[in-house]
């Protein structure tokens, strides 16, 4: 195996900063203003097609100056973010409303529209904000384009870091995870843990969001959406519910990334491509859009996480992982309530370890090429339904 570097992973650092007191209206002026113009360009890039940076200048660099008062760079970089925002929405074949820019943001190109100095950060035009909190482990590595952006009245800065690619350890065994709407269970031929999902937690906000658009609005008219502090209130529920998904597939992909590497297993994981594709045709439903925030967001986040932690990710076919039998290959049969057997050979488990086994095996074969038979799992180990 090679050793060193491996090429590159591009990382975003966050920091908290805050501008001199002076410059605070100009410089919140000019980000709502970045906004609106950025939003703009972005409706005009998809409608004209003008996804070069030449046609955009040609077609968008005065009205930017003219109408949104950007000074030049500025509007330069609106458009060039315009366009790569314009690009990623129309490659997402899933793709929803065309997107707009919500807070208030300046985008920043590296080199020229910033730097960090002496615990402050410099933005073109003569803003200077100090650096309130961040994390210093990657500031050593180089940076890249930074986005300024203002939410919830805090100013955050995240600077796009590229830092070398871990080499990835040689494996000893896999681990295999397994996700369903009430736990992800983690584990292989010897070891399982189970983690509860945040899906009851997150609706549990939905719901309140629900009730209270319910109790204030009329048949008539939406007389919620007339009073600012209810309609301030429901969308907070509603981004408490995203954010709590959201933090809880960063910590449980970062745990089982490290556990992983603790043991140097690969991670191995089905394709939940078709899983979030059959439940995007389901009715709108506020656990359906949960239950597909998770699984792309986990995705993601453990691709992310084996990456940052040098595991090995393999990713197995996920058809009949939860039906069929880890020692023999039968199909299993129900046997109460989650709990499956095999009437061949006689294995019993509940239906979650089955599929971490299933995983197990079948990522040990895409590994090694051939079957390496797997120990029969203590079942009075595994506490099944928890
Ligand atoms: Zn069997």
């Amino acid at each position: 195996m090679a050793l060193g570097c491996e090429g590159l992973l591009t990382l975003t650092i966050k920091m908290r900063v805050s501008p001199e007191p002076s410059l605070f209206k100009e410089l919140v002026s000019l980000m709502k203003r970045y906004r609106e113009g950025l939003n703009h360009v972005i409706g005009f890039v998809i409608e004209s097609k003008a996804l070069s940076l030449g046609k955009a200048h040609k077609l968008l660099y005065s009205v930017l100056k003219e109408r949104y008062g950007l000074p030049s760079k500025v509007a330069q970089d609106c458009y060039r973010e315009a366009i790569a925002i314009a690009k990623s929405w129309l490659g997402n074949p899933n793709r929803g409303r065309v997107p707009r820019a919500k807070t208030p943001r300046l985008w920043l190109t590296h080199g020229y529209s910033y730097r960090v100095r002496d615990g402050y950060v410099e933005v073109l035009g003569g803003f200077r904000l100090r650096i309130i909190g961040w994390d210093k482990r990657y500031y050593a590595y180089p940076s890249g384009d930074a986005r300024l952006i203002l939410k919830d009245g805090k100013f955050i800065l995240c600077i796009s870091k590229s830092v070398p690619r871990p080499v990835k350890y040689v494996v000893r065994g896999v681990l295999a995870a397994d996700v369903n709407e009430k736990h992800i269970v983690v584990g292989n031929s010897q070891y399982e843990y189970r983690f509860e999902t945040a899906v009851e937690k997150a609706l549990h906000y939905k719901h309140l969001a629900e009730e209270l658009q319910k109790k204030c609005s009329s048949p008539k008219y939406n007389a919620w959406l007339r009073r600012r502090g209810v309609r301030d209130r429901i969308r907070y529920f509603h981004r408490r519910a995203r954010s709590i998904i959201r933090d809880w597939v960063k910590k449980t992909s970062h745990k089982i990334a490290s556990l992983a590497k603790q043991h140097l297993y690969a991670v191995a994981k089905e394709d939940l491509t078709n899983l979030v594709e059959s439940l995007r045709k389901l009715p709108k439903e506020h656990r359906v859009s949960l239950l597909i925030l998770s699984y792309r967001k986990l995705e993601h986040w453990i691709d992310w996480q084996c990456e940052k932690n040098g595991a090995p990710l393999i990713v197995v076919e996920p058809r009949g992982t939860s039906t069929t039998c880890p020692m023999c290959s039968s199909k299993l049969i129900e046997n109460g309530y989650r709990r499956l057997r095999c009437s061949r050979c006689g294995f019993e488990a509940d239906r979650d370890t089955v599929a971490v086994l299933n995983i197990e095996k079948r990522a040990l074969v895409q590994m090694w090429g051939a079957l390496t038979p797997l120990n029969a799992p203590q079942v009075t180990d595994v506490a099944p339904n928890r």
